[in-house]
C-alpha cells in the first residue's frame, strides 16, 4: 500500500521549550492512534530546524509512524563551508528525511535545479529520503506554463536518478502562490497536477514506481480544507507549513487522511 505522509515544515519557528512541547504533543497523539496509523499506512514527518533534531530524535525514539526531517542540507560532503550542514551529519544523528527544493530555498537562497540535483544526490548517498518540492509561480500558472515548469523541475533535479534511488524520493507539489498566502489550490487544480506528476514518473520509470511514489500537496493546507484535498486519489498527504505549528490544527489535518 502506498505510504500516506503528513509532513510538518516548521521553517524558522519555535524556541527549544516550545519545540519540545509540540514534539511531545504530536508524539502523544500518534501513540493514541498508532493502530489506525498502521492500518492506513500513515507516516508523520516533522521537518525541524537543525538545532532541534538531536533532542527530537531522543524524545521520539519509541514513537512509531514518526520520522524526522531536516529542511535542507548542503551540496558538498564536508570541508570549509562555514555555517552549512552536510547530509552525512544529518545521517549520523539518525535523521531519515530531508526537504529539498522548497520554494523559499529556491527564491531567497537562489537554489536552482542544478544545485538541487546535487543536494538530492548527496541526501541519497547518505540514506536520507528527499521530500523534493516542485511548484510554479503565479505568473507561470496564469500563462499556462505550470505543467511545463513542473516537468522541468523534475527532469533537471530528480529524473536522472536510477529507479531504485528514485523509489526513496517523495514529491511535494507546492504552488508558490499558495504557500503561506491563505490561497489554496482547489482540489481539482491540485489533483490535476498530481496526476500529471504521476504520469511523468510513469513515463520516466515505470507503472510500479509511479503507483508507489507518495505525492504530497502543500500550500495553505489547513484543518478546514485538508479532507477535500486528501480525498483525491493522487494526493497522498500534505506538506504543512503554518498549520503544523499548532498541535490541535496539525492533528486535525492528520485525521483528514482517514
Ligand atoms: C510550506 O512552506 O511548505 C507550506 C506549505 O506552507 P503553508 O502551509 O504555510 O502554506
Amino acid at each position: 500500500m502506498k505510504q500516506k505522509i503528513i509532513a510538518a515544515n516548521w521553517k524558522m519557528n519555535k524556541t527549544l521549550p516550545e519545540a519540545v512541547q509540540l514534539i511531545e504533543q504530536v508524539s502523544d497523539y500518534i501513540m493514541t492512534k498508532r493502530l489506525r496509523f498502521m492500518d492506513e499506512n500513515v507516516l508523520v514527518v516533522l521537518a525541524l530546524p537543525y538545532v532541534y533534531l538531536y533532542e527530537a530524535l531522543y524524545i521520539t525514539r519509541n514513537v512509531p509512524h514518526l520520522a524526522l526531517a531536516a529542511q535542507n542540507c548542503y551540496t558538498e560532503r564536508k570541508g570549509a563551508f562555514t555555517g552549512e550542514i552536510s547530509a552525512e551529519m544529518l545521517q549520523s544523528i539518525g535523521t531519515e528525511y530531508v526537504i529539498i527544493g522548497h520554494s523559499e530555498r529556491r527564491n531567497y537562497f537562489q537554489e536552482d535545479n542544478e544545485t538541487l540535483l546535487k543536494k538530492v544526490d548527496m541526501a541519497l548517498e547518505y540514506d536520507l529520503r528527499p521530500i523534493f518540492c516542485v511548484g510554479e509561480q503565479l505568473n507561470e500558472r496564469m500563462e499556462d506554463r505550470h505543467f511545463h515548469v513542473i516537468q522541468k523541475q523534475l527532469k533537471d533535479s530528480v529524473f536522472h536518478l536510477p529507479e531504485t534511488d528514485f523509489a526513496n524520493v517523495a514529491i511535494a507539489y507546492e504552488p508558490v502562490w499558495a504557500i503561506g498566502t491563505g490561497k489554496t489550490a482547489s482540489p481539482i487544480q491540485a489533483d490535476r497536477m498530481h496526476q500529471f506528476i504521476r504520469s511523468e514518473i510513469r513515463n520516466n520509470y515505470s507503472e510500479k514506481t509511479a503507483c508507489n511514489t507518495s505525492i504530497l500537496y502543500g500550500g495553505s493546507c489547513n484543518a478546514a480544507n485538508a479532507r477535500e484535498l486528501f480525498s483525491k486519489n493522487d494526493i497522498d498527504g500534505g506538506l504543512i507549513g503554518g498549520a503544523s505549528l499548532n498541535a490541535a490544527d496539525f492533528e486535525k489535518i492528520i485525521e483528514s487522511l482517514y
